[in-house]
């Protein structure tokens, strides 16, 4: 995993080289997720960069829940996380970590910068607070930033005492009012707000704020390198001057890197939480969705969204990604991984007219002609036959070598057939396709060498199984829906799921487990459905077409 190097990997050998900023620890870093949604495919990428960079230099990497916002966060979520991330494959170890485990040493170290005359108690409201922020010309102001020590250190102790309404009072640190980044200028760190927490219940009243509480997490636990994405950049001098004024021995240092967008979808918890609420999708795991869930349940494998990552590279350059290579690497997986099997998704009865009634064959196929090793299969083989609607024409088009009356085709592994017309209902509907096989061609090769043109594959009707078969598409109709000037729902593609209730597979797929994955020969890579799919009932989600539409350059 992450064997190529980036930027930060080039940052992390120059400081090994001088010596180190890792204090003779090994590279030690986090993944952070609040757990205020299910991780999606953005997140996999900075799980890679994350743990990858900690594998990479024989490190670790530690998970932690940044739950120190107590709106809107869950346990619900906590579990989900962990199990994306163990899908994924990484290992945290017992280093799984709450950021409101560290609520009392917050605290501590609000006191201690309260002490140092490094943060005051300030009683302006937030609109005050915007008010007076001035602009890039003018400094902000606080009339309470010469407060005494004294009564800082009173009045803090009294707002987590619960003396003081929500919002009336906030604890800010005491850096620069008149700095260029207006982070800078003198930020709020902790301020009152009556919510439960989900951990920490009714403890607290006063919370701190991410930028005063990441860095304390990020140093208690020993982190070398906060690995975040481009958004904090502006963040990174207030990072600095956190853990440069508090007493930790860990200085830890932050790197930013472009978060990952992908056309055709929305990147963001908010907006999709908004989708599984509206009921536009299933849930969370709905195999349209970009999370991680719904990647996996769609039949996304683990290699193929860290190899989408691992070539798409880590920079300082937002960019976005087709969702095309996306598939492209899951394409490229499956390929080598995947099973072969037949199914018949628009079923038309074939008759072979010359072969005994009755009788049955057994045709040992391999798995996976790309992966010898993963061993063979038998397939039965009798007079009548599921074939796909498609591969047959009364009145041929242009270029149709597939079935028509007088043309020969070879059934994938079995026989060469020659078509000798079709059955119709009253309405003219076909309800049949006749045929008589070439009883030499056992195997599907002619005896005398003639050329088949088209191969197609069958189902045996004696065996097969029905299954209910999940097309997918796109979950927007537009590349961006994720722009800020649309809304996003309106974009939401109206056929993204087409299901198919009356599809016939082959026998061996009535064993098949949740998850498994397979190429329906000719049609498609399909898994099984982890929520749906039961031996009684099948049912196949198209992971991806065959089709390459991408070509990487
Ligand atoms: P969202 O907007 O989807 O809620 P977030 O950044 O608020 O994303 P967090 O749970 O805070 O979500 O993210 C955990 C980590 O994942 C952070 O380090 C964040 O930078 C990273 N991350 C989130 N989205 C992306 C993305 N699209 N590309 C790269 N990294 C991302
Ligand atoms: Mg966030």
């Amino acid at each position: 995993m992450a064997e190529s190097k980036h930027f930060i990997h080039e940052i992390i050998d120059e400081e090994l080289k001088e010596g180190g900023r890792c204090y003779g620890q090994t590279v030690h870093t986090r993944f952070p997720p609040e757990p205020n949604g299910y991780l999606h495919i953005g997140h996999a990428k900075a799980l890679e960069i994350d743990f990858g960079t900690a594998e990479l230099y024989g490190g670790l990497c530690n998970l932690r829940m940044d739950d120190t916002n107590p709106t809107k966060e869950d346990e619900e979520y906590v579990d989900a996380i962990k199990e994306d991330i163990k899908w994924l494959g990484h290992d945290w170890g017992d280093r799984f970590f709450y950021a409101s485990q560290y609520f009392e040493q917050m605290y501590g170290f609000g006191v201690e910068l309260i002490k140092k005359g490094l943060a005051y108690v300030c009683e302006l409201t937030p609109e005050q607070m915007k008010e007076m922020r001035g602009d890039t010309t003018t400094p902000a102001q606080s009339p309470f930033r010469d407060r005494p020590i004294e009564e800082s250190l009173d009045l803090f102790a009294r707002m987590r005492a619960g003396e003081f309404e929500d919002g009336s009072l906030t604890l800010r640190a005491k850096i620069d009012l008149a700095s260029g980044n207006f982070n800078m200028r003198d930020p709020v760190i902790y301020r009152i707000n009556r919510l439960p927490h989900h951990r920490t219940g009714n403890e607290w009243c006063i919370y701190p704020m991410y930028d005063f509480a990441h860095p304390i997490e990020d140093a208690l636990e020993g982190i070398t390198h906060s690995l975040c994405s481009l958004e904090f950049e502006n963040h990174r001098p207030l990072y600095d001057w956190v853990v440069n004024n508090i007493s930790v021995e860990c200085k830890p240092r932050q790197i930013e890197f472009a978060r990952l967008g992908i056309t055709h979808t929305v990147l963001s918890k908010r907006k999709l939480r908004n989708l599984v609420e509206t009921g536009m999708v299933s849930g969370w795991d709905d195999p349209r969705m970009p999370t991680l869930c719904g990647l996996r349940r769609r039949g996304y494998t683990p290699k193929s969204i860290r190899d989408f990552h691992e070539k798409n590279g880590v920079s300082k350059v937002n960019s976005v990604v087709e969702y095309a290579f996306l598939e492209y690497c899951l394409r490229e997986d499956l390929n080598k991984t995947a099973a072969r099997a037949m199914a018949v998704l628009n079923p038309v009865k074939l008759i072979i007219d010359n072969y005994p009634e009755g009788m049955t064959e057994e045709f040992e196929v391999e798995n996976n002609p790309e992966n010898p090793e993963d061993g063979t299969r038998i397939v039965t083989f009798s007079r009548e036959l599921w074939i796909d609607r498609d591969d047959f024409m009364e009145e041929p088009a242009k270029k149709y070598f597939r079935l028509f009356p007088g043309n020969e085709v070879r059934l994938k592994s079995a026989y060469v057939i020659k078509c000798v017309g079709c059955d119709k209902d009253a309405d003219g509907n076909i309800t049949a396709v006749h045929a008589t096989y070439d009883t030499e061609s056992r195997g599907g090769n002619t005896a005398d060498g003639r050329k088949i043109k088209a191969t197609i594959h069958w189902v045996d009707t004696a065996t097969a199984a029905d299954a209910e078969i999940r097309l997918y598409d796109r979950l927007f109709t537009v590349e961006a829906p994720d722009l800020a000037d649309v809304n996003y729902l309106d974009f939401v593609n109206p056929d993204s799921l087409t299901v198919i209730k009356g599809a016939k597979v082959e026998a061996s797929l009535k064993a098949c487990k949740p998850e498994d994955r397979f190429q329906f020969l000719r049609v498609g890579y399909f898994c099984a459905d982890s929520k749906d799919s039961s031996p009684t009932h099948l049912v196949f989600n198209r992971a991806v077409s065959l089709k390459d539409s991408y070509r990487p350059e």
